[in-house]
């Protein structure tokens, strides 16, 4: 969620708003812009994929040691 910068005045109208609003009381604009949530880095599928990679090589490497 990410609040507009101006919380106190609405950037629409001017007005005072409550800071947190979701709308202006004043003309009714939504102030909170409703982006879509990127997912963090570390759950990325990018990064999905080269944990999967680290646990085979984990598990590769158990394999040899429990071999030789
Ligand atoms: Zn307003």
């Amino acid at each position: 969620m990410a609040i507009v910068q101006s919380a106190s005045k609405c950037p629409y109208c001017r007005e005072e708003i409550v800071t947190g609003a979701l709308l202006c009381k004043h003309c009714g604009m939504p102030l909170v812009k409703r982006q879509r949530k990127k997912p963090p880095f570390w759950r990325s599928p990018y990064m999905l994929g080269a944990y999967s990679g680290v646990a085979f090589m984990i598990l590769m490497i158990y394999l040899y040691s429990r071999i030789f």
